[in-house]
């Protein structure tokens, strides 16, 4: 980190700030009073408006994902899905500015790696996360690195509570369905967790006028998935993973087209996969957890018999921005309205405490933070 003297202009950002703190795993979040970090030479600070609180805060919180290399040291506020307005910028900073509204990607980018080059910053080979490599946006500040690529400039429709809704969830939805599924209008797409980002899914692909039809296993998050366009819904809580299957084709008539896994468990993956109709395509959305470290068998005889294809998706490439933020500006896409419930940052111990009892619909987002 850089002093304050690597900045241009004259900062209104406080030297402290209050934060939602996690001091032990699976402990009480605290909000405490903690430094507001200084931005590199190519950085910025951004003061945050509205902050989400996704399921893989929770799988943080819970050392879910220590395994795959994200190691949070304690304490630490975490927090990835963050719509705000630059309040400081550092000395290399080109085309951000003071005072412009902007949302962050999760996978915060170096912009110069191989991936970043090809225009893959999702994948980036140096990317930072909050709470993982720099506290993240449970915070009233954010300090972000390469702010040019990381800040992104939002439409005057767009505002911060939608630029957070797009932080993660939302985001990773949208290039899942649209270039990894490649769903088109009239297909069918099962998507299977309706959480956050199966919710997200639901509605971008009935905007795109696909034909959804969303599995869970609560009939509150089925509700919300057929306010948000699903023609179907499948409640799989007594039904075996060939079940569902056979409960989707017979919804389908025949099969999904594409068919995305958005919890990040073996049996929501073989949902999944038993979904699909010939030729179709398995997107895996979800990351398991400690349990199953990332280990689900793959039914490789079906793999060739069906002709089916399985891929992964992962965030959103920055430029990729530019269309998703067009869709909201425009109201075609609405990922506002998925957010149930907005919070102050002394809440965020409750969320999580009931994200653990899978007992939230839709987002739940900090826009109080004093
Ligand atoms: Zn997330
Ligand atoms: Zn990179």
């Amino acid at each position: 980190m850089e002093t304050k003297e690597s900045t241009t202009n004259i900062s209104t950002v406080p030297r402290t700030m209050r934060a939602a703190q996690m001091t032990a795993f699976r402990g009480p979040i605290e909000v405490r009073e903690v430094p507001v970090a200084a931005p590199r030479a190519d950085g910025a600070v951004v003061r945050v408006e509205a902050s989400g609180v996704c399921r893989s805060d929770w799988h943080f919180w819970n050392q879910d994902l220590a395994w795959i290399g994200f190691n949070l040291t304690l304490p630490t506020n975490t927090g990835h899905e963050v719509g705000g307005v630059v309040e400081e910028i550092g000395r290399d900073v080109r085309t951000v500015k003071v005072g412009d509204r902007v949302t962050i990607p999760f996978h915060e980018s170096d912009g110069t790696c191989e991936q970043c080059r090809a225009g893959f910053q999702n994948l980036c080979d140096h990317v930072i996360v909050g709470g993982v490599q720099r506290v993240g946006g449970w915070a009233q500040y954010i300090t972000v690195t390469a702010a040019d690529l990381n800040c992104i400039r939002l439409p005057e429709a767009v505002d911060s509570l939608s630029a957070a809704a797009l932080g993660c969830r939302y985001m990773t939805a949208y290039r899942a369905v649209v270039d990894r599924g490649r769903v088109q209008p009239g297909q069918w797409l099962a998507v299977h967790g309706c959480g956050g980002i199966g919710l997200s899914a639901v509605q971008i692909a009935s905007a795109a006028d696909a034909m959804v039809v969303a599995v869970d296993i609560d009939d509150r998050k089925l509700a919300k998935a057929r306010e948000e366009g699903a023609a179907a819904t499948v409640n799989a809580r007594t039904l075996t993973p060939e079940q569902v299957g056979q409960a989707v084709k017979d919804a389908t008539g025949g099969g999904a087209h594409v068919s995305m896994e958005a919890l990040g468990r073996g049996f929501t993956f073989h949902q999944s996969i038993q979904s699909l109709r010939k030729r179709g395509r398995h997107v895996q959305m979800g990351i398991t957890s400690q349990e199953e470290r990332g280990q689900v068998a793959l039914p490789v005889d079906l793999l060739t018999l069906m002709e089916w294809e399985v891929v992964g998706s992962l965030g959103n490439p920055h430029p990729k921005y530019a269309e998703l933020l067009a869709l909201v500006a425009r109201q075609k896409l609405h990922p506002a309205r998925l957010v149930t419930r907005q919070i102050a940052l002394g809440d965020v111990s409750d969320t999580l405490a009931r994200m653990t009892r899978f007992d939230t619909v839709g987002f739940e987002v900090i826009t109080r933070f004093t």
